[in-house]
């Protein structure tokens, strides 16, 4: 699975910086689910071609030097879930009461702890460390999170720790459709997960794949292979009444890093929100191809199912790829056009494009609409490849790309879109200068 490193330490030692360095956020995924994981922040990150997922718990403060029963109860949360903790400690302060307390309780945890003296810039590195080694977790390690200072050697040692299983999924089923079902509580996922294996035509394998968080279910549906990953626990209880799966962000981060296809569930009864927007978020970052199942759609009368509609078309105005299906997990309505669309999204991902067919698309696109001038030279696209798949990545190149505006990269991903008629799955630009 994918590893789960927690940053803890009290505040201020520099943990949302070094949280910024591991992860690509772009925009940070905060997920603020309230109630469920307070103020812990949720990333992911890749390293080559290793991916992770980074638990920040820097979100509470306002306690400069004491770590306050919030605090410590986000850290003790953060721990629990992760696979490696990063015990931050800062070089400028020294050791405090704070950083003995929690070194006291990561003591007890049966987890791999890794402590990181920051600060250490500017300093030497003997009298930055000289408090730590007395903590009984081990070597201290000297990072400068500002400076991205011993950071990607940090991040090294720790996944090497982690032995990347290629084999994840079970041989049988790895040339299977993985999609993963996800969303926040209540939206209906168990149902849905019910449903699509009881569909006609299903031939659900004795052997789910238990890991330690989700279950993969492989079956057969019209003779094509698919694995539910199922984030609701489904299988494990022995039916829908019995007491709810706990809810984790870290399952469902996991599942969509192990899927091929993210199927989104929304609850179209209390309508898309914050919760819902974060899983999106979620997705989006990961570049996963994607449905939308806005379930619940029974028992809305025509007037809720336009505001419905409505509200979905202002907040996911960016997701026009992704096919979006309003179903009853219940009844089971539209269940079965599911399966259609995740097949399209899919094969959508793993679209193979020859370097001939995008350049004459780049050239059609071009001529319809030139990019600007700058400086007196017009921005020019000389050619496009495919740098990548799932999702498939667009590579441009040309002079002055540097240049180009926000907006004619938009209208580029647009037309490209169009012409490749692909549908289901992000495509993702890049823009090269030079040949
Ligand atoms: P958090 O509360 O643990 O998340 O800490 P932050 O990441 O918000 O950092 C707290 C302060 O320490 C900020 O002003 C950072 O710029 C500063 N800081 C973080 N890392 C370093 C570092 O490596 N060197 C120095 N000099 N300052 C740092
Ligand atoms: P999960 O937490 O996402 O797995 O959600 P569940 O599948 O456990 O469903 C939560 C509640 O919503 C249950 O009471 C379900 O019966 C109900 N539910 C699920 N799907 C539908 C649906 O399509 N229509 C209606 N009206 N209720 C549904």
């Amino acid at each position: 699975m994918t590893p789960v490193i927690a940053l803890v330490g009290r505040p201020n030692v520099g943990k949302s910086t070094l949280f910024n360095r591991f992860t690509r956020s772009r925009d940070a995924l905060v997920a603020d689910f309230s109630g469920l994981t307070r103020d812990r922040k949720y990333g992911d990150g890749k390293l080559e071609d290793r991916p992770f997922i980074v638990i920040d718990t820097g979100g509470v403060s306002g306690f400069e030097e004491g770590l306050d029963a919030a605090m410590a109860e986000q850290s003790f949360a953060a721990i629990d879930e992760a696979d490696a903790v990063l015990f931050l400690v800062d070089g400028v302060t020294g050791l405090t009461g704070a950083d003995a307390f929690l070194a006291e309780h990561l003591r007890k945890q049966n987890k791999k702890i890794w402590l990181v003296v920051n600060k250490t810039d500017g300093r030497d590195p003997d009298v930055a460390m000289a408090d730590f080694h007395e903590m009984g977790l081990g070597e201290p390690i000297p990072i400068a999170a500002t400076h991205n200072r011993g950071v990607l050697s940090l991040l090294e040692s720790v996944l090497e720790a982690f032995p990347d299983d290629e084999e994840r999924i079970d041989p049988m089923t790895d040339d299977s459709i993985r999609m993963a079902i996800i969303g926040r509580p209540n939206v209906g996922k168990s149902t849905l997960v019910n449903r699509m294996l009881g569909e006609d035509r299903v031939v659900v394998y004795d052997q789910p794949g238990t890991t330690m968080d989700s279950i993969y279910i492989p079956f057969e549906r019209f003779e094509k292979k698919y694995t539910i990953i199922d984030t609701a626990g489904v299988r494990r209880r022995k039916n829908i009444k019995e007491a709810v799966e706990k809810f984790s962000i870290v399952k469902t981060l996991q599942a969509i890093q192990d899927a091929n296809v993210v199927v989104l569930v929304v609850d179209a009864q209390t309508g898309l929100v914050d919760q819902d927007m974060h899983m999106l978020g979620f997705a989006l970052d990961s570049g996963r191809a994607m449905v939308i199942a806005i379930n619940k759609w029974d028992g809305l009368d025509p007037y809720m199912k336009d505001q419905v509609k409505e509200a979905i078309d202002r907040k996911m105005p960016f997701m026009d790829w992704a096919d979006m299906h309003f179903i009853s997990a219940k009844h089971g309505t539209n269940v079965g056009h599911l399966y259609e669309s995740i097949d399209t999204a899919y094969s959508g991902a793993r679209s193979k494009w020859s370097t001939n067919q995008l350049t004459n698309i780049m050239q059609g696109v071009v001529e319809m609409h030139q990019p600007p001038m700058i400086g007196g030279r017009r921005i020019k696209l000389r050619y496009a490849h495919q740098g990548g798949s799932n999702p498939p990545v667009v590579v441009i190149h040309g002079n002055k790309l540097d240049k180009l505006p926000g907006s004619y990269k938009r209208y580029l991903e647009n037309a490209f879109r169009k012409a490749l008629k692909v549908r289901g799955t992000p495509i993702r630009f890049e823009f090269k200068v030079g040949d």
